[in-house]
């Protein structure tokens, strides 16, 4: 087991460069807390997942990643104001190749991977992913970990 808190620290230090360089300012609410998982494996959820949250925000936004506890589970939220996602493509997002809108995406490079890669991690971990959004007002990912007895 490891410090999720630390982790996620450490995925912030890491994406740093990326937020910089768009003025984005990460505000965090960590819970302090232990995790059973492969950690290697679960760096690359939060990469993805936070580097998607600073590719789809404008400049001089805030992104804010939260872990809490409730109901019996890990929460870890990641939470942007950026662009948004149509909420007819909400399911598709994970899904391999997967981008939307081809045209609105034409400036911002990538292969539409992440999310499927995140997908398939969480769910090795019988962890689960949700993703709330509306379009020009941000998205929200959390994923759900079971707190082990
Ligand atoms: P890659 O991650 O492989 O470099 P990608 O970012 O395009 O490329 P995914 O991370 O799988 O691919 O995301 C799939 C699609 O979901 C993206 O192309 C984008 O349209 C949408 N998306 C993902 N995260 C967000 C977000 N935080 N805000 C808005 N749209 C998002
Ligand atoms: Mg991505």
């Amino acid at each position: 087991s490891y410090r999720l808190d630390e982790q996620i620290r450490n995925s912030i230090l890491t994406t740093e460069p990326q937020w910089n360089s768009k003025n984005i300012d990460i505000q965090l609410d960590l819970e302090p807390v232990e995790i059973y998982a492969d950690k290697d494996l679960m760096d690359q959820v939060w990469l993805n997942l936070i580097t998607n949250a600073i590719k789809y925000s404008n400049e001089n936004e805030i992104i804010q990643i939260g872990i809490s506890i409730q109901s019996g589970q890990i929460k870890v939220a990641v939470r942007d104001y950026g662009i948004g996602i149509p909420k007819d493509e909400l399911a598709s997002v994970f899904g391999r190749f997967y981008k939307v809108d081809r045209s609105r995406n034409r400036s911002i490079d990538g292969n539409g991977l992440g999310l499927s890669i995140v997908k398939k991690i969480l769910t090795i971990h019988k962890f689960s992913i949700d993703v709330e959004s509306e379009e020009d007002v941000g998205s929200t990912f959390t994923v759900n970990i079971p707190i082990n007895q």
